[in-house]
């Protein structure tokens, strides 16, 4: 069940394992506390990814104290706080794909942090799905239907940046008609089949759209 964190002791049971591959103190507070909450269904997530793509999943960041996560700019019912949040990085493995193997698995939380510095996805075990991404270090995220939503002529937000970041459109956040206009001539680029130029970018075209990002 969800929600339901234990408390350790990361001085008696740092080395305890939580999982074949996560031992307690990976989901310590940086502040240096000794008391640590982790959720049994986020190890049960993490594990499900680390034996996925079969690399070392690194936790930047899981359980939170209060203090600290508020000295972080974190917000005040975040996850981390409740031992059910962890942000992770897996060498050699794009945070795309991390974002959309734990989406496809049914992680409850999912967020996207692609920019320069700051490449990393946060996945937590709360019950309703939330997904978003976001593209800047500052300014916030974007709450998505899914990673990667539709995005179309009218769509704002951080997925815009992603896409207009890939089509090498002005980064604005806002989808206008000079979006439209790179986005139709990228579509004419990968797709022979004059169906698919129509300046909406679903799931086929960020296919491409993730390729030209991670290049
Ligand atoms: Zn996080």
């Amino acid at each position: 069940m969800s929600g339901m964190a234990a408390t350790y002791s990361v001085k008696r049971q740092g080395s305890v394992k939580l999982a074949p591959n996560f031992t307690v103190k990976e989901f310590q507070c940086h502040d240096g506390s000794d008391t640590v909450l982790v959720d049994g269904a986020l190890v049960t997530l993490l594990q499900k990814i680390r034996d996925h793509f079969g690399k070392a999943v690194h936790i930047t960041s899981a359980y939170r104290t209060a203090a600290w996560n508020k000295k972080q700019g974190g917000s005040s019912n975040s996850y981390h706080t409740k031992g059910m949040a962890a942000d992770i990085q897996i060498i050699g493995v794009s945070p795309v794909e991390v974002a959309l193997y734990a989406q496809s698995i049914g992680a409850g939380g999912v967020g996207l942090y692609l920019y320069s510095g700051g490449n990393f996805v946060h996945v937590d075990s709360r019950t309703a799905k939330t997904r978003w991404i976001q593209a800047r270090k500052s300014g916030g995220y974007t709450v998505v239907p899914s990673i990667f939503p539709t995005v179309q002529r009218g769509s704002r937000g951080d997925a815009v940046r992603l896409l207009q970041r890939g089509i090498g459109a002005a980064e604005d956040g806002v989808f206008g008609s000079g979006t439209h206009a790179a986005l139709v001539s990228f579509q004419k680029k990968c797709f022979l089949d004059t169906k698919e130029h129509d300046g909406i970018c679903g799931v086929k075209t960020w296919t491409e759209v993730v390729k030209a990002l991670e290049k």
